[in-house]
């Protein structure tokens, strides 16, 4: 899915988050690890303020290891319940369990206080298209979940997935925008495609890419593309040209196939794990 927010979306999904809210007691967000800041939504810390908070690094199979635990470590200090998690393969997805208790442990306290006992901790997850809230739900719930708005005698419309006597979830995954705003987040977003490549000059793209990779990650860049010594970013989008046989009609060299090309190895992993941004910056 590629971004396609308008103000009338924006408001009509913030309406819907509003009355969800309402209803949970942990809201869920997904981030992309590779991109734990720019993939956040702006509103949601005043939309869930009071609720608890949980930051899954999702997708954290793509993302440097090093710089994801320090990601970890940073949302942690700002008082979120963290954790890695690769939705795709499973990998840190039961872990979420442990987590959710973790972050719910005051409510649960003033439950039995109450003396309310084994009341179910209602979740919900939500994060900007693509960063993997389906996957995540497949993941985590599995297929042997029944919802439980299916049962005979609850009223229709929100449809829970009963996860075990502990937690609850909302079946449909809230859906929010990022930081459209701010031109360096679009820019990282467009790098690992979340936003239309065809609004975008590819070309352009790969090469702030190649900037990006020269100055953090040349070691894997340099590897990748049989690359030998230092070089101008336009000379390396040639360089794959060539290796790759990107070429037109008459022979002359493609420079947007090898963008596009070099777009692909980086969005599937191919490039290696790499962090486009950092918690110190
Ligand atoms: P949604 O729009 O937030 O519901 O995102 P989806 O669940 O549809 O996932 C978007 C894409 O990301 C799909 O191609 C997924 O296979 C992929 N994806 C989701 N989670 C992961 C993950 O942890 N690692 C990797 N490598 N890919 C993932």
């Amino acid at each position: 899915m590629n971004f396609q927010w308008y103000p009338g979306h924006m408001t009509k999904a913030k309406r819907m988050m509003q009355e969800d809210i309402k209803l949970i007691d942990v809201v869920i967000e997904l981030v992309d690890a590779r991109i734990p800041y720019s993939s956040k939504n702006p509103d949601i810390d005043e939309l869930a303020k009071n609720k608890s908070r949980i930051i899954l690094l999702n997708k954290y199979d793509l993302a440097n290891e090093e710089e994801t635990k320090k990601w970890r470590s940073w949302y942690e200090e700002k008082g979120f319940f963290v954790a890695m998690v690769n939705s795709k393969t499973g990998k840190g997805v039961k872990e979420v369990h442990a987590v959710i208790q973790a972050a719910c442990k005051e409510k649960i306290e003033r439950d039995r206080r109450k003396g309310i006992l084994n009341r179910p901790v209602r979740a919900m997850i939500v994060g900007i298209p693509n960063v993997g809230k389906s996957t995540f739900i497949n993941s985590f719930a599995g297929k042997a979940c029944a919802k439980t708005g299916n049962r005979p005698g609850v009223t229709k419309g929100k449809q829970w997935i009963r996860l075990n006597k502990n937690v609850e979830l909302l079946d449909t995954p809230g859906i929010l925008w990022p930081k459209f705003e701010d031109q360096a987040v679009g820019q990282r977003l467009a790098y690992i495609g979340s936003i239309k490549d065809e609004i975008l000059n590819v070309t352009e793209l790969a090469l702030g890419l190649i900037s990006f990779l020269k100055k953090n990650y040349s070691k894997l860049l340099m590897e990748r593309f049989s690359l030998e010594e230092e070089m101008e970013e336009v000379k390396i989008l040639e360089k794959i040209a060539e290796i790759r046989g990107c070429r037109l009609k008459g022979n002359e060299l493609d420079y947007e196939k090898a963008a596009n090309l070099l777009m692909d190895e980086f969005r599937n992993g191919r490039i290696g794990r790499i962090t486009l941004e950092f918690p110190e910056s």
